[in-house]
Protein backbone atom coordinates (compact mmCIF):
# COMPACT_ATOMS: atom_id res chain seq x y z
CA UNK A 1 0.00 0.00 0.00
CA UNK A 2 2.26 2.45 1.03
CA UNK A 3 3.72 1.99 -3.13
CA UNK A 4 0.44 4.41 -3.55
CA UNK A 5 1.88 6.94 -1.66
CA UNK A 6 6.16 7.73 -1.80
CA UNK A 7 7.35 9.49 0.68
CA UNK A 8 7.43 13.41 -1.02
CA UNK A 9 9.28 15.32 1.73
CA UNK A 10 8.43 18.64 2.80
CA UNK A 11 10.73 21.34 1.01
CA UNK A 12 9.26 24.50 2.59
CA UNK A 13 9.73 25.46 6.31
CA UNK A 14 7.98 23.65 8.54
CA UNK A 15 4.94 25.76 10.33
CA UNK A 16 3.55 26.12 13.94
CA UNK A 17 0.00 25.70 13.88
CA UNK A 18 -1.77 25.73 17.08
CA UNK A 19 -5.87 24.71 17.19
CA UNK A 20 -7.08 26.19 20.71
CA UNK A 21 -10.44 27.63 21.96
CA UNK A 22 -13.26 26.34 23.46
CA UNK A 23 -15.60 24.53 20.85
CA UNK A 24 -15.01 21.52 19.37
CA UNK A 25 -13.18 21.07 16.05
CA UNK A 26 -9.54 21.03 18.03
CA UNK A 27 -8.55 17.03 17.40
CA UNK A 28 -10.87 16.82 13.92
CA UNK A 29 -9.08 19.55 12.77
CA UNK A 30 -5.54 18.33 13.25
CA UNK A 31 -6.70 14.56 11.86
CA UNK A 32 -8.33 16.35 8.46
CA UNK A 33 -4.82 18.06 8.07
CA UNK A 34 -3.09 14.31 8.67
CA UNK A 35 -5.57 12.81 6.26
CA UNK A 36 -4.56 15.31 3.46
CA UNK A 37 -0.43 15.14 4.44
CA UNK A 38 -0.66 11.58 3.79
CA UNK A 39 -2.10 11.88 1.00
CA UNK A 40 0.80 14.10 0.05
CA UNK A 41 3.15 11.41 0.49
CA UNK A 42 4.19 12.95 4.45
CA UNK A 43 5.03 10.68 7.06
CA UNK A 44 2.37 11.66 10.08
CA UNK A 45 2.77 11.14 13.73
CA UNK A 46 0.33 12.18 16.49
CA UNK A 47 1.18 11.65 19.91
CA UNK A 48 -1.76 12.17 22.11
CA UNK A 49 -1.55 13.37 25.64
CA UNK A 50 -4.07 12.80 28.39
CA UNK A 51 -6.65 10.89 26.47
CA UNK A 52 -6.67 7.79 27.89
CA UNK A 53 -8.40 4.42 27.19
CA UNK A 54 -11.20 4.73 25.05
CA UNK A 55 -11.92 3.39 21.72
CA UNK A 56 -11.31 6.40 19.85
CA UNK A 57 -12.37 5.92 15.67
CA UNK A 58 -9.35 7.89 14.79
CA UNK A 59 -7.10 4.80 16.25
CA UNK A 60 -8.51 2.24 13.98
CA UNK A 61 -8.72 4.07 11.24
CA UNK A 62 -4.93 5.29 11.15
CA UNK A 63 -3.70 1.40 11.80
CA UNK A 64 -5.15 0.87 8.07
CA UNK A 65 -2.73 4.41 6.34
CA UNK A 66 0.54 4.40 5.85
CA UNK A 67 2.97 6.49 7.27
CA UNK A 68 0.65 7.36 10.13
CA UNK A 69 1.97 6.69 13.17
CA UNK A 70 -0.41 7.16 16.65
CA UNK A 71 1.34 6.82 19.54
CA UNK A 72 -1.20 7.43 23.05
CA UNK A 73 0.05 8.76 26.28
CA UNK A 74 -2.29 9.43 28.54
CA UNK A 75 -3.49 7.76 31.69
CA UNK A 76 -7.39 8.79 30.91
CA UNK A 77 -9.91 11.19 32.70
CA UNK A 78 -7.96 13.35 35.74
CA UNK A 79 -10.89 12.12 37.92
CA UNK A 80 -9.81 8.18 37.42
CA UNK A 81 -6.09 8.39 38.14
CA UNK A 82 -4.04 10.09 40.95
CA UNK A 83 -2.00 12.80 39.98
CA UNK A 84 1.05 10.68 40.14
CA UNK A 85 -0.01 8.22 37.32
CA UNK A 86 -0.87 11.50 35.39
CA UNK A 87 2.84 13.05 36.01
CA UNK A 88 4.04 9.67 35.00
CA UNK A 89 2.21 9.43 31.93
CA UNK A 90 3.29 12.74 30.94
CA UNK A 91 6.78 12.33 31.27
CA UNK A 92 6.72 9.08 29.11
CA UNK A 93 4.30 11.68 26.48
CA UNK A 94 6.86 14.54 26.42
CA UNK A 95 9.66 12.17 25.94
CA UNK A 96 8.36 10.40 23.06
CA UNK A 97 6.73 13.69 21.61
CA UNK A 98 10.28 15.40 21.94
CA UNK A 99 11.94 12.15 20.05
CA UNK A 100 9.14 12.63 17.32
CA UNK A 101 9.87 16.05 16.82
CA UNK A 102 13.24 16.09 17.22
CA UNK A 103 14.24 13.19 14.94
CA UNK A 104 13.23 14.91 11.78
CA UNK A 105 11.55 11.32 10.61
CA UNK A 106 8.17 12.85 10.17
CA UNK A 107 6.79 15.92 8.22
CA UNK A 108 3.94 16.61 10.13
CA UNK A 109 3.90 15.48 14.08
CA UNK A 110 0.75 16.64 15.96
CA UNK A 111 0.85 16.94 19.93
CA UNK A 112 -2.88 16.31 20.70
CA UNK A 113 -3.98 17.77 24.04
CA UNK A 114 -0.39 19.24 24.55
CA UNK A 115 -1.97 22.93 25.37
CA UNK A 116 -4.28 21.15 28.07
CA UNK A 117 -1.76 19.18 29.23
CA UNK A 118 0.81 22.17 29.76
CA UNK A 119 -2.17 24.12 31.04
CA UNK A 120 -2.96 21.52 34.32
CA UNK A 121 -2.98 23.21 37.42
CA UNK A 122 -4.19 20.59 40.09
CA UNK A 123 -0.49 19.10 40.20
CA UNK A 124 2.69 20.51 39.54
CA UNK A 125 3.50 19.65 35.51
CA UNK A 126 7.22 21.57 35.08
CA UNK A 127 9.35 18.61 36.15
CA UNK A 128 7.76 16.37 33.96
CA UNK A 129 6.09 18.94 30.81
CA UNK A 130 8.44 21.71 30.93
CA UNK A 131 7.13 24.61 29.18
CA UNK A 132 10.45 26.04 28.34
CA UNK A 133 11.55 22.89 26.92
CA UNK A 134 8.46 22.72 24.50
CA UNK A 135 9.07 25.54 23.26
CA UNK A 136 12.61 25.11 22.74
CA UNK A 137 11.97 21.78 21.31
CA UNK A 138 9.22 23.18 18.98
CA UNK A 139 12.06 26.09 17.70
CA UNK A 140 15.10 24.33 17.08
CA UNK A 141 13.61 21.34 15.30
CA UNK A 142 14.13 20.31 12.08
CA UNK A 143 12.95 22.77 9.83
CA UNK A 144 11.08 20.56 7.09
CA UNK A 145 8.99 19.54 10.54
CA UNK A 146 5.41 20.94 10.78
CA UNK A 147 3.82 20.80 14.34
CA UNK A 148 0.41 21.26 15.54
CA UNK A 149 -0.77 21.69 18.93
CA UNK A 150 -3.94 21.08 20.00
CA UNK A 151 -6.52 22.04 22.95
CA UNK A 152 -8.17 24.15 24.93
CA UNK A 153 -5.80 27.21 27.00
CA UNK A 154 -2.94 27.54 24.84
CA UNK A 155 -0.31 28.93 26.44
CA UNK A 156 0.62 33.05 25.14
CA UNK A 157 3.87 31.47 24.69
CA UNK A 158 2.99 29.20 22.28
CA UNK A 159 0.44 31.81 20.38
CA UNK A 160 3.43 33.69 19.82
CA UNK A 161 5.69 31.25 19.01
CA UNK A 162 3.26 30.06 16.15
CA UNK A 163 2.63 30.80 12.47
CA UNK A 164 -0.79 29.72 12.31
CA UNK A 165 -3.34 30.16 15.44
CA UNK A 166 -7.36 28.84 15.67
CA UNK A 167 -9.34 29.15 18.14
CA UNK A 168 -12.78 26.79 17.81
CA UNK A 169 -15.54 29.46 19.30
CA UNK A 170 -17.98 27.04 21.07
CA UNK A 171 -21.53 28.77 19.82
CA UNK A 172 -23.93 24.95 20.21
CA UNK A 173 -22.91 21.90 21.38
CA UNK A 174 -25.13 19.33 22.18
CA UNK A 175 -23.70 18.38 25.01
CA UNK A 176 -25.34 21.93 26.42
CA UNK A 177 -28.46 20.18 25.96
CA UNK A 178 -27.19 17.33 28.07
CA UNK A 179 -26.81 14.92 25.59
CA UNK A 180 -24.12 12.05 25.73
CA UNK A 181 -20.89 11.63 23.47
CA UNK A 182 -21.99 9.92 20.06
CA UNK A 183 -19.66 7.42 18.63
CA UNK A 184 -18.52 8.49 15.20
CA UNK A 185 -18.52 12.20 15.91
CA UNK A 186 -16.85 12.61 19.40
CA UNK A 187 -15.13 9.16 19.81
P1 LIG B 1 -12.92 16.92 18.77
O1 LIG B 1 -12.03 15.79 19.26
O2 LIG B 1 -14.33 16.48 18.63
O3 LIG B 1 -12.35 17.63 17.60
P2 LIG B 1 -11.85 18.97 20.44
O4 LIG B 1 -10.52 18.35 20.24
O5 LIG B 1 -12.08 20.33 19.89
O6 LIG B 1 -12.98 17.99 19.94
P3 LIG B 1 -11.46 18.64 23.29
O7 LIG B 1 -11.21 19.81 24.16
O8 LIG B 1 -10.34 17.73 22.97
O9 LIG B 1 -12.22 19.08 21.95
O10 LIG B 1 -12.66 17.91 23.94
C1 LIG B 1 -12.88 16.56 23.93
C2 LIG B 1 -14.36 16.29 23.96
O11 LIG B 1 -15.11 17.40 24.42
C3 LIG B 1 -14.87 15.96 22.58
O12 LIG B 1 -15.65 14.81 22.67
C4 LIG B 1 -15.69 17.16 22.19
O13 LIG B 1 -16.81 16.84 21.38
C5 LIG B 1 -16.14 17.73 23.49
N1 LIG B 1 -16.34 19.17 23.34
C6 LIG B 1 -15.65 19.99 22.54
N2 LIG B 1 -16.12 21.25 22.59
C7 LIG B 1 -17.14 21.23 23.45
C8 LIG B 1 -18.06 22.22 23.94
N3 LIG B 1 -18.02 23.47 23.54
N4 LIG B 1 -18.98 21.83 24.84
C9 LIG B 1 -19.02 20.57 25.25
N5 LIG B 1 -18.20 19.60 24.83
C10 LIG B 1 -17.28 19.90 23.94
MG1 LIG C 1 -9.16 17.42 21.35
Amino acid sequence: MSLEFPHRPNRHRGLLIVYTGNGKGKTTASLGLALRAIGQGFRVCVVQFIKGAMRYGELKTARLLPNFEFIRTGAGFTWTRTPREHREALRRGWAIARDKVSSGDYDLVILDEINNALAIEGFPIDDVLPLEEVLETVASRPPHVHVVMTGRDAHPRVIEMADLVTRMEAEKHPYDEGRRALRGIEF
